[in-house]
């Protein structure tokens, strides 16, 4: 077994394994309030019940003054402390331990946030987080700052955690002090790193004073900034040696800067990249390194029991799964529900102040209101057990069976494919969106451990769905049939070829050398990447060629970015990728630019010719974008017209997933889960 379910320590605090759930935005309290409440609580409850060893809450605001209006967890006045007190309850009563994390967003924050006060930094350096420069703290302003850390800290003792992080990480108030880049300051907290250092370290030691020299204190720093001209690895290691010697219990390690221009958590990381950013600062101290960032269960094995790190926080996965350290410790990996990066649920909604949920969890989020009992509903069975014939292996028509199966109903699946997943082949194809072949996995391996039967190579049709409703006496039937692309109504001639997306993604079709790609939504902009990598070297050839430096950083580049198509994305609208989420988008479209794919917004296809593409991009304007091959991208529709065929006969019928309206795959799991629920 590896060492990850091994007991651990952090100063006194002893650990029953070595896997934390970090620090992450939640949105679960009200607005203006920001106290811990039973929506929190239990989705806290569930997590500790799920094994994990420590739960470091937060991030909880700590600023009395600029006291933030929205729904960020606060700890800035006693009146927080009770809330939380159910919290630290709620949590040990599940045998977890539990941190609280203490922050300050610094420049990070608008005056939006602050209801009309500015913020405040080390330095009056705009924010392109924010779009407002924030006012330089006055030498006064940071010992109340430090006061505030003092303050909240017996406010985390009185409140019953175990111990406390401080949060230097992500391009926050204590890290704009830490970087020359917002630090301009000439006093003592300004300067060189040890001059820059001075205010974190003032703070450990204000905490420390507040909290008692054996409370374990943790502090989340950036393993580099990723910032042109910030901090670096080697900066992070220097800060972790005097964190040490300031009697910091761990050092827990995360990435970049929001305003980093290297993607820090998105889909397209391999699992475990960063950590060489911890690794680098383990080699440098002896108190316990915590990493972090895009993290799966076998890297987190592999680290630990390589000696890279001693312990592994996790954030999103435990979102995904509540029980992901009692099934890994268990051995139980195929039934882990695999967080797949996709930021859908949770970032995207933090980063627009929605509360998060999960693509891949229907319940994430939703404890509180779902819960019967002690129980969720999938714990639960029916007490009306049916007999079910789905219609569609796709994600949705999966996400039925396994929750239904779960009640206790009795399940059959159709699938006219071979196999199963429905779109998640194209979804998955895209080059860095492969993790949403896992959902797929967990799925099928979910729905076989429960007995559902599926029926491949079957076509459904009126007569064989009435026909097995007599004769194997199915109570209901669930259409999950899906969408199907959309073919556009555009004058073509005949020997331009045109292809869908979804084929190519599915390699079901070649294409040519020139390629236009008709349609900028996330399909167009993945299906343009896909083509654009044609030709490009791949991850082993990169390895052995940059091992034995056959070639130069540069030409490796090149080869890594240039392969053998010329790509160009058509749109109609003023911009590409406006159905990709708020964290996603930037790092996709910047991809395409690396990729030397052409992007035409506000144009529109005229037709298509032998020859290429004819666009207008202003009234009367119009150009033919030389090419061979055309792909189509522009949308999908619903495949029901079974359910308008079954509808008024002696069955019960539901409809669930594409079948309904095209949508992502979020709205394909949640619809299925609240359907399956129901019943
Ligand atoms: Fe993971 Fe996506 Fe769920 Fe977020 S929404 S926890 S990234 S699967």
């Amino acid at each position: 077994m590896s060492k990850l379910y091994s007991i651990g320590k952090i100063g006194r605090l002893e650990l029953k394994n070595r896997l934390v759930m970090a620090p992450m935005g939640l949105g679960f309290c009200n607005v203006n309030e920001g106290l811990a409440n039973e929506r929190l609580t239990e989705f806290f409850r569930l997590r500790a019940r799920g094994g994990v060893g420590l739960i470091d809450v937060g991030a909880m605001q700590i600023d009395p003054v600029r006291n933030t209006n929205y729904d960020m967890l606060k700890i800035n006045d006693d009146s927080c402390i009770l809330g939380l007190q159910y919290l630290t309850d709620a949590v040990h009563e599940e045998g977890t331990k539990i941190v609280g994390q203490l922050l300050h967003q610094g420049r990070y924050s608008s005056s939006k946030v602050y209801g009309g006060m500015e913020a405040v930094a080390p330095s009056a350096v705009p924010s392109r987080y924010t779009g407002e420069t924030p006012r330089a703290m006055t030498f006064q302003e940071i010992q109340e700052m430090l006061s505030y850390y003092n303050a909240a800290a017996k406010r985390l003792v009185q409140a019953g955690f175990d111990g406390v992080d401080i949060g230097t990480n992500s391009g926050y108030l204590i890290g704009q002090f830490l970087s020359p880049l917002t630090n301009l300051r000439t006093d003592k907290y300004g300067g060189d790193l040890t001059g820059r250092m001075t205010f974190l370290l003032e703070v450990v030691a204000a905490v420390r004073n507040a909290a008692g020299s054996d409370f374990p204190v943790i502090v989340r720093i950036g393993g580099s900034d990723f910032m042109e001209g910030g901090n670096t690895n080697a900066e992070a290691r220097q800060i972790a040696m005097a964190l040490e010697k300031a009697g910091v219990d761990a050092i827990s390690v995360t990435g970049g800067w929001h305003e980093s221009s290297q993607p820090q958590i998105t889909m397209d990381i391999p699992h475990g990249a960063y950590s060489y950013l911890g690794k680098r600062i383990k080699e440098c101290v002896s108190i316990p390194v915590i990493m972090s960032n895009r993290m799966n269960i076998s890297a987190a094995e592999k680290l630990i029991d390589e000696g890279a790190a001693d312990f592994i926080a996790f954030a999103r996965p435990f979102i995904a799964d509540p029980e992901l350290a009692d099934k890994s410790a268990a051995g139980k990996y195929e039934d882990i529900r695999p967080c797949v990066g996709c930021n859908q649920g949770c970032l995207d909604a933090i980063m627009t102040h929605k509360a998060i949920s999960c693509l891949v969890n229907g319940e994430a989020g939703r404890e509180l209101e779902l819960l019967r009992g002690n129980s969720l509903p999938t714990a639960l069975k029916s007490d009306n057990p049916e007999k079910i014939l789905i219609i569609g292996a796709g994600i949705g028509g999966m996400e039925y069976a396994r929750v239904a199966a779960l009640r206790g109903h009795s399940v059959t699946v159709w699938e006219r494919d071979n196999k199963a997943g429905g779109q998640i082949e194209v979804s998955s194809a895209p080059p860095g969106r492969h993790d949403f072949a896992y959902l797929r996995d967990y799925l099928a391996g979910a729905c076989d451990k429960l007995g559902v039967k599926f029926i491949f190579n079957k076509e459904a049709e009126k007569a064989s769905v009435l026909n097995a409703v007599k004769k194997d006496g199915f109570d209901r039937v669930v259409i999950a049939t899906g969408a199907e692309p959309i073919t556009p109504k555009i004058p073509t001639e005949e020997d331009i070829h045109v292809v869908q997306a979804w084929d190519v993604l599915k390699k079901k079709v070649f294409v040519g050398k020139r390629v236009v790609v008709v349609g900028g939504g996330a399909v167009g902009i993945e299906t343009a990447q896909y083509i654009a990598e044609m030709g490009t070297i791949g991850a082993e050839a990169l390895r052995f060629l940059m091992l034995n430096k056959a070639e130069k950083p540069d030409e490796l580049y090149h080869l890594l970015t240039h392969g053998t198509k010329e790509v160009t994305v058509v749109e109609m609208l003023r911009s590409i990728g406006q159905d990709i989420g708020i964290s996603s988008r930037w790092g996709m479209i910047n991809s395409l630019k690396k990729f030397g794919v052409k992007t035409m917004t506000s144009t529109k296809v005229v037709a298509l010719k032998t020859d290429g593409v004819l666009v207008e991009r202003e009234e009367g304007k119009q150009e033919l974008i030389p090419a061979d091959t055309v792909v189509l991208a522009i949308g999908s529709r619903s495949v029901n017209s079974l359910y308008q065929e079954l509808e008024g006969e002696a069955v019960k019928i539901s409809l669930i997933g594409d079948a309904v309206k095209p949508a992502k795959i979020l709205d394909a799991i949640h619809g299925a889960y609240n359907e399956a629920v129901m019943i």
